[in-house]
């Protein structure tokens, strides 16, 4: 395990996650041999670089969290490596775990059951202080505490507070400040604006932004909600089924997203040609549910619900294709090499992003 504490390449990736693989039994079965394996993540990569916010995206059921939680080392790895600021964290011993419980942090989606009901709100804040021994009187305790509610948009009076005395908005703000606490690298957001009134989510996401400029903070941000996604996100990773299906920047997902999953995902892209046929083809809503990850069809993933399948998708699970610098989609559609016999006598969707463009 190699540390680089000291001489970390600052314009390296601070997350680097490459073939991750969480498989973990469903029950125990007859003489405690597993009855099934929930593929839960199954052979994921993409990089978080430092200062952006990267958004991991699709329905319930398609890995998003598992993956989070792996990356903050809350479940073990069945298979792949991940490397965070330097360093191999895929097996972490106690005292690398340690350090990693400061340097990542979790937002998470429930504002209401993530606070401890029976601490006041500076026990609530403080506990990263107290768990790292960031402080060394109970004044600086105090002090950094009320700079904390400053900088989440809470009054220092607050402090004294219990969670039930404050809205679900102010409740994610005081799970945002003990994200904080520890001046952490990385702060993964799971679902943290989806519990929240519509009217409050924007002001959580605008103060995250803010954090993220004044602070310097790096995101991960694991969300089903594409609208959210899009104002806050700088690079998307689009998931189905365990499997990474489409990355790209927000610019080019949006404009032209080109893996089916991505564009039923969107639901209505904006494009320059009103002609509903073309629409339709380029955007096709696609029906039913992501599939069991404990029997996860053959081929790609995405086949069941796809309007495009073809045999070949059926029979063999595609590899991802760089379509354009930083775009990358696993789709037999746009892999030149598989062309003949994905057999398509429709326009590709490169043809009708290009014609669209
Ligand atoms: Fe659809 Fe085939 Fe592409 Fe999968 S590989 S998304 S089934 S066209």
């Amino acid at each position: 395990m190699t540390h680089t504490d000291s001489h970390t390449d600052v314009t390296a990736p601070l997350l680097q996650v490459s073939g991750l693989k969480v498989h973990f039994p469903l029950r125990p079965g007859l003489f405690g041999k597993p009855a099934a394996m929930v593929k839960a993540v199954d052979g994921v990569d993409f990089t978080v670089h430092r200062g952006e916010t990267l958004g991991l995206v699709g329905e319930s059921g398609c890995g998003k969290s598992t993956t989070g939680l792996a990356v903050l080392r809350m479940t073990p790895l069945t298979e792949g490596r991940i490397v965070f600021d330097g360093e191999d964290i895929s097996h972490p011993d106690a005292a690398t775990t340690k350090r990693l419980r400061r340097k990542m942090q979790m937002v998470y989606q429930d504002p209401f059951g993530a606070l401890n009901p029976r601490m006041r709100v500076l026990d609530i804040i403080g506990e990263p202080l107290r768990v790292h021994r960031l402080t060394r009187t109970r004044a600086e305790y105090r002090e950094r505490v009320m700079d904390l509610l400053d900088r989440v948009g809470l009054k220092a009076e607050m402090a004294d507070r219990y969670p039930h005395e404050f809205s679900g908005g102010q409740r994610q703000r005081i799970g945002i400040a003990r994200a904080l606490a520890a001046d952490p690298s990385l702060i993964i957001c799971d679902e943290p604006v989806s519990a929240l009134d519509v009217s409050i989510q924007a002001q959580v996401i605008n103060l995250l932004e803010d954090l993220q400029r004044d602070l310097g903070l790096t995101y991960l941000f694991v969300a089903h909600d594409l609208a959210v996604v899009r104002h806050l996100c700088h690079r998307i990773v689009v998931m189905y089924l365990g499997r990474v299906v489409e990355v790209a920047d927000r610019e080019r997902l949006y404009q032209a997203p080109r893996h089916p999953y991505t564009q039923a995902l969107l639901g209505a892209i904006p494009i320059a040609d009103p002609d509903p046929e073309v629409q339709a083809r380029f955007n096709p809503s696609v029906d039913g549910e992501v599939p069991s990850p404990i029997d996860p069809p053959p081929g790609c993933p995405f086949h069941p619900r796809c309007p495009h399948a073809t045999d070949l998708c059926r029979r063999e699970a595609p590899r991802p294709i760089d379509v354009e610098d930083g775009h990358s989609v696993a789709c037999h559609l746009h892999d030149p090499s598989r062309a003949a016999e994905m057999n398509h006598s429709e326009p590709s969707y490169q043809e009708q992003a290009r014609n669209i463009a």
